[in-house]
C-alpha cells in the first residue's frame, strides 16, 4: 500500500511545508530560488513489519503506518539518517513521534496569528537578590504565541525591542538602600510615562503582555502604572519549568481565602496586607510598629503556600478577585483606612496584578515591603 494523495496533503499541511527537524522551506531550493518539491515523507514506524525495515518491528498496525499520523516531512538528509542503523537506538519511535508533535502544534499556533490580532510587549528586567533570568524578545515572543493565539509586537524602537525596562544597571540591587528604589522607580516612570503614553495617543495599543522580573516592590509598582485603558495579560516565570508561557487552560484556578486578625476599630487609619501565597509571613516577623495593627491574609484554601502555586491563569484570576474583593470591602465597611502595609510573599506575576487592581482615587495607600537581611522595610508607596 502507497501513502494516499490525501495523507500526503495532510502531512505536507501540518508540517508548513518545512523539514520537521531543521525548519527548511522544502518546497523551493536553496540555490536557484526555483519551485522544487523538496520534502520527503518518512515514516516513523516503518513501512513494513520486517527488521530491516526501521523501526518495523514495532505494534502499529501495518495499515495504519500510511497514514500522515505516521508520517514527518523531512529533507532527504534527515530522512536518509533517521534510517539508519546506528541512529535507530536514538531516533526511537517516541522520540520521532515527540518531536513531530511539538512542531506541528507549534505550526498550528503559528500560522493561527494574526496582526489584528497583536498584543505590545513590556518587559521589567531587574534583579532579584544578585540573580538574573533570561527574558530577551525571543523569549518573550514565544511565550506569547504558546499561551494565547497573539502576535507579539516590540514596537517603537531602533531595534525593535519594544518595551524594555533594564532596571540591571542600577546599582544597589543587595543592599537595596533608598536611592536603588527611587531610581527604579524613576526608570519604570520614564518608559511607562513618555513612551507607552505616546503609543496610547497613536491608539496603537489595544493590549498588553507585561513580563516582570525584578524585587517584588517594583513588580506592585509596575503593575500600578499600567493604566486599565487596555487588557493585559501578566506572565511570570514558572521555577518548575523555567518557562514563561502560561499552561494551556485546564480547568477552573484554586481559589484563595482570606482571614482577618484582630479587630478594627471605627477609627482605624492603618491595616496590614500580609500575602502568604509562595511562602509563609508569620506575625513575629512583623515591625514592631505593625503588630498592633489590624491584619488581613490571602493564602490559598486547603493547601500550604509554595512556589508555583500560581500554576495557571485561572488561578491568578482566582487571586486578583481575592485582593479585588478585600479593596471593595475595606472601602464600603472601613473607609478610615488610608494606608495599608503590604508584606508579600508572592509569585512576580501576583506582584504585578496587586498593582493593577489597586485604584488610586478609592483604594488606600500601599506601602510595600520589601525583606533584606530578615527585616520587613516599607521602600515603595503606591498611591
Ligand atoms: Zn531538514
Amino acid at each position: 500500500m502507497a501513502i494516499s494523495e490525501t495523507e500526503r496533503l495532510k502531512a505536507w499541511v501540518r508540517a508548513g511545508g518545512r523539514c520537521e527537524f531543521c525548519g527548511r522551506y522544502l518546497l523551493e531550493g536553496k540555490l536557484t530560488y526555483k519551485d522544487f518539491t523538496l520534502g520527503e515523507l518518512a515514516h516513523i514506524v516503518g513501512r513494513d513489519v520486517a527488521p530491516k525495515s526501521p523501526r518495523g518491528m514495532d505494534p502499529l498496525p501495518k495499515p495504519q503506518r500510511d497514514l500522515a499520523d505516521n508520517l514527518m516531512l523531512l529533507c532527504r538528509g534527515e530522512h536518509n539518517e533517521i534510517d539508519r542503523k546506528g541512529s535507530l537506538n536514538i531516533m526511537t519511535v517516541e522520540r520521532l513521534r515527540s518531536i513531530k508533535r511539538d512542531r506541528e502544534e507549534w505550526i498550528r499556533r503559528m500560522t493561527a496569528l494574526s496582526p489584528q490580532n497583536g498584543t505590545v510587549v513590556i518587559r521589567l528586567i531587574g534583579r532579584v537578590r544578585g540573580a538574573e533570568v533570561e527574558l530577551t524578545k525571543p523569549t518573550a515572543a514565544e511565550a506569547v504565541i504558546r499561551s494565547e493565539a497573539r502576535f507579539p509586537e516590540f514596537p517603537l524602537s531602533l531595534h525593535g525591542d519594544g518595551f524594555e525596562i533594564d532596571l540591571r544597571n542600577v546599582l544597589g540591587e543587595e543592599t537595596a538602600g533608598p536611592a536603588y528604589w527611587e531610581q527604579c522607580r524613576q526608570q519604570i516612570d520614564q518608559v511607562i510615562e513618555l513612551r507607552l503614553a505616546d503609543a496610547l495617543r497613536e491608539d496603537s495599543v489595544q493590549h498588553v503582555s507585561a513580563f516582570g522580573f525584578a524585587r517584588l516592590p517594583l513588580l506592585v509598582y509596575f503593575g500600578s502604572r499600567l493604566n486599565d485603558t487596555f487588557a493585559v495579560t501578566t506572565y511570570q516565570r514558572h521555577r518548575s519549568t523555567e518557562a514563561w508561557n502560561w499552561p494551556d487552560a485546564q480547568g477552573p484556578g484554586r481559589p484563595f481565602v482570606t482571614e482577618t486578625h484582630g479587630s478594627v476599630s471605627r477609627d482605624a487609619e492603618e491595616g496590614v496586607l500580609i500575602l502568604n501565597v509562595s511562602g509563609s509571613i508569620q506575625a513575629e516577623e512583623l515591625p514592631d510598629e505593625l503588630a498592633e495593627l489590624p491584619r488581613w491574609v490571602i493564602r490559598p484554601q486547603g493547601i500550604v503556600p509554595a512556589v508555583d502555586v500560581i500554576d495557571s491563569r485561572a488561578t491568578l484570576d482566582e487571586f486578583v478577585n481575592a485582593i479585588r474583593q478585600l479593596l471593595s470591602d475595606l472601602e464600603a465597611q472601613h473607609k478610615g483606612i488610608q494606608r495599608l502595609h503590604v508584606l508579600a510573599a508572592a509569585p512576580l506575576s501576583a506582584a504585578v496584578e496587586l498593582g493593577r487592581v489597586h485604584e488610586s482615587h478609592v483604594h488606600p495607600t500601599l506601602a510595600i515591603y520589601d525583606r533584606t537581611d530578615g527585616r520587613y522595610t516599607s521602600v515603595l508607596e503606591v498611591s
